[in-house]
């Protein structure tokens, strides 16, 4: 038994399923794999990008719905795991407390603990890392992987597991690196996209 996946990382508009099983058809048919019969068919669509959820508000959420999905990547389940516990603590220490902390500065206290203002700019430099593999014609794509996974295991490591954090990191660290790399496929307007970075990387500090 074997388990066989499609899939589009990134795509505006979404891949259609006809198109995505197509496509699963060529790759069998060329890598000579005949299938004898199905088991279980499986969609699945997850949003990546778009907006954060409003913060704070009275409605608490982890996971996919507080906007967690790595958005050039679509990884959620590790992130969400690590920012459990400060989720988990901030309400512990509000509730908990004899001081009985409720309402507003209690949705602060947990909405900020999840999406601190340097982990929001971060998750703008991974928005940016998606809105530039749309932008991608196949050759572009070939030439950004290999350049990719062409840096120090370190840089993009950090980059796929949501492990760059501070602003000083996107300054000096990882994220300039792979910003850097941003600019070597060919055919892309880089000036119209830079000036977007730029201000969604300062535009959270400053409403933060
Ligand atoms: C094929 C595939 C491979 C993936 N691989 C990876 C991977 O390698 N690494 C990674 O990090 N991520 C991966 N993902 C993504 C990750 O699995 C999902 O993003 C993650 O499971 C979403 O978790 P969630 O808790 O936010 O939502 P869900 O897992 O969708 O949980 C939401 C739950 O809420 C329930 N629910 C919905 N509406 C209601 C309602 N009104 N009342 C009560 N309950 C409700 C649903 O039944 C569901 O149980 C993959 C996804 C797919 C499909």
């Amino acid at each position: 038994m074997i388990f066989l996946e499609e899939t589009s990382l990134v795509s505006r508009p979404a891949l259609s399923y006809t198109e995505v099983k197509k496509r699963m058809v060529a790759r069998l048919r060329h890598l000579g794999i005949r299938v004898r019969s199905v088991i279980e068919d499986e969609k699945c669509l997850i949003p990546m990008g778009g907006p954060l959820p409003r913060i704070p508000q009275r409605v608490m959420a982890i996971g996919g719905n507080s906007g967690t999905v790595h958005p050039s990547t679509g990884y959620l389940v590790a992130r969400t795991m690590a920012l459990t516990p400060i989720l988990a603590e901030a309400i512990a220490e509000c509730l908990g407390s004899t001081r009985m902390i409720r309402g507003t500065p209690l949705y602060h206290k947990a909405w900020n603990g999840l999406w601190p203002v340097e982990r929001r700019c971060t998750r703008e430099c991974y928005r940016f890392g998606m809105e530039f593999l749309l932008k991608l014609d196949l050759n572009g794509t070939t030439k950004f992987f290999d350049a990719f996974f062409g840096l120090e295991p370190h840089y993009w490591h950090g980059y796929l597991s949501s492990k760059f954090f501070s602003f000083s990191d996107l300054g000096t660290g990882p994220a300039m690196q792979f910003w850097k790399l941003h600019g070597k496929p060919p055919n892309f307007k880089r000036s119209n996209i830079y000036v977007k970075k730029v201000v969604g990387l300062i535009y959270p500090y400053v409403n933060g």
